[in-house]
């Protein structure tokens, strides 16, 4: 088990419950087989957690999580060597490093005589399932939307595998606290004790429930309080307004072929316009891990090549760690920095808003804010982030222009007009009225001071003036354009 954990809806579960008297499930951890992109610090700590009600999952069914941490194939031939298992099967990943070291590992079991078969459990569409009408990848979003919802796919799902063989002679597995997901420095924060709740009872969508069950907690929530404004809460940052299942997905507690067939239970496309802006979000992952899959050097390589020169700044050390710890003195990017360090998640409209400040305002490449939140987030999803950071940065990700600058005033004032989000993040600033708050440095002194504010001291002067530096952003990319 991989990036699948949970235990309906799992289809290598599945078919090895279905042909097999025993069953070992397996999780083992491979940073190095992983590399580059081995889990950050809060994907860790979620990861703990889930892993740890798989455990108690398991348990329930008279069965039990291996846990193995080391190079995946060595891990394998040792449980197949003290096991006598006959078959391996898992569902596939699809990130580069993870698909290189599947494609070994299955190529050696197709060289004994060892059972091997993979499975799909996390894509709606394999990648290499869709193409354009000229046969090629989807390098632009709408159009593969269009193909989707034309060809419109009811996801079969497998249920609870039933019934569950008991494990009666479990391989030695390693204790879960020996695999050192926690955070190990005190510096970082407690992403694993301030925001995880273990019964569910939270209906604010404020607390995290790593596992299963707290996957169907977070869309019962979603599906009962949001769902029907989605379209237009999903924008407002201050709201719980989106699902909050990216971390869920990310680890495979849910599936969006399970989430679909839910919104979707007579298996035709959504006439209903909310919940069709929904799974139009969950396209947009899709449309991530096609491109992942398609161009494999999407984390670190502009997929318009052109922006390989690019004329980044040179000296933005000092700049980059004023953004990351949230003391840009630009309110909503603050509150979103802020938001990313404390709860291991950010809002989609803010993630877009710091990505297009680092990149465009401040020069800095893409690729430090994408490892950064790589770190941070508790969903952090190579296609996604990748995806995500390559379109704010508009170097050829679907049809997003460079010269697309969000302003961080205008678009807070629109998005956060009573400036509840930044209130809540960036509490210096909470006795600024709602029209101050998002540009504190247009407002007088006395008016600052009477607010609790004096900038440069308890709160930063901003780290840049958008207005010069939007300009400056522009030239450089026609520098870039006519080199
Ligand atoms: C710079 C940048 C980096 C990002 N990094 C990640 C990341 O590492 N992991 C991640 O899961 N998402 C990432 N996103 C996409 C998006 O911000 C999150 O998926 C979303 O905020 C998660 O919250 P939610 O589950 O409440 O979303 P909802 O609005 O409830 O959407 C439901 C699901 O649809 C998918 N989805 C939603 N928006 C997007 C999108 N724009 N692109 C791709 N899939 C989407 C996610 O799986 C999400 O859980 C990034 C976006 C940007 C602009």
């Amino acid at each position: 088990m991989r990036r699948d954990l949970r235990l309906a809806d799992n289809p290598a579960l599945s078919h090895a419950c279905a042909r097999h008297a025993q069953v070992i499930p397996v999780y083992i951890l491979d940073d190095p087989g992983a590399a580059p992109w081995s889990p950050g610090a809060a994907s860790r700590s979620w990861l703990y957690r889930s892993l740890q009600s798989l455990q108690a999952d398991l348990r329930q069914r008279h069965s039990q999580l291996i846990l193995r941490q080391g190079n995946s194939r060595e891990q394998l031939q040792q449980l197949l060597h003290s096991s006598g298992a006959t078959a391996v099967y898992w569902n596939r990943c699809y990130e580069p490093a993870l698909r290189e070291r599947d494609a070994a590992i299955e190529q050696w079991l197709q060289s004994t005589s060892i059972t091997c078969k993979t499975f799909n459990a996390s894509l709606w569409w394999e990648p290499w399932e869709i193409s354009t009408t000229q046969q090629q990848p989807y390098r632009v979003f709408t159009p593969m939307w269009k193909h989707m919802l034309n060809h419109w796919r009811d996801p079969q799902l497998d249920g609870l595998p039933e019934p569950f063989p008991a494990l009666l002679d479990a391989p030695a597995s390693v204790p879960l606290d020996e695999l050192k997901l926690l955070p190990q420095q005190r510096s970082e924060p407690r992403w694993d004790e301030a925001f995880y709740q273990s019964d569910g009872s939270d209906s604010s969508g404020a607390h995290w429930q790593p596992g299963e069950t707290g996957a169907w907690h977070a869309f019962e929530r979603f599906f009962e309080q949001a769902l029907q404004q989605y379209q237009h809460d999903r924008d407002i940052p201050a709201l719980t307004g989106t699902s909050k299942l990216s971390p869920h997905l990310q680890f495979g507690e849910i599936s969006s072929a399970q989430i679909i067939r839910q919104l979707c239970p007579d298996g035709q496309p959504p006439t209903d316009k909310m919940i069709n802006s929904f799974i139009r979000e969950l396209a947009w992952r899709e449309f991530s891990w096609h491109l992942l899959y398609h161009f494999p050097d999407l984390p670190e390589q502009p997929l318009q090549p052109q922006f390989a020169n690019f004329p980044w700044r040179i000296d933005y050390q000092s700049d980059l760690a004023r953004w990351q710890q949230g003391k840009t003195g630009i309110p909503i990017i603050d509150a979103g920095m802020r938001q990313l360090w404390q709860h291991g998640w950010m809002h989609n409209r803010v993630r877009m808003l710091v990505a297009s400040l680092l990149t465009k305002n401040l020069l800095i490449p893409w690729q430090h804010g994408a490892r950064w939140f790589w770190e941070t987030l508790v969903d952090a999803d190579l296609g996604n982030n990748s995806q995500g950071w390559q379109w704010t940065a508009g170097c050829g990700v679907d049809a997003a222009p460079f010269f697309r600058i969000f302003n961080p005033v205008t678009q807070g004032r629109r998005f956060d007009p009573k400036g509840d989000y930044v209130r809540r993040f960036v509490p210096e600033l909470a006795r600024l009225t709602d029209q101050q708050i998002h540009a504190p440095w247009a407002v007088d002194k006395t008016t600052l001071r009477q607010s609790g504010v004096v900038l440069g001291e308890n709160y930063p002067q901003p780290l840049v003036d958008l207005q010069g530096s939007r300009q400056r952003a522009l030239e450089a990319w026609q520098q870039m354009r006519s080199a």
